[in-house]
């Protein structure tokens, strides 16, 4: 699955991110343009798939 265009300026290529919260490593996307973050999730592709809700 590919992620969408970013739904705020329309980037073309977000990338992935990670961060551990409470000892558990989550994914999300972030558009290197405008530098939102998308929702985070357990694995890259539940963080493509939120990215890609929201983008919808
Ligand atoms: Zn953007």
């Amino acid at each position: 699955m590919n992620a969408r265009n970013c739904p705020f300026c329309g980037h073309n290529d977000p990338y992935y991110d990670e961060m551990a919260i409470d000892g558990l490593t989550v994914y999300y996307l972030t558009c290197p343009e405008c530098e939102c973050e998308g929702p985070t999730g357990r694995t890259t592709q539940e963080a493509t798939e939120g990215w890609n809700r929201r983008a919808a």
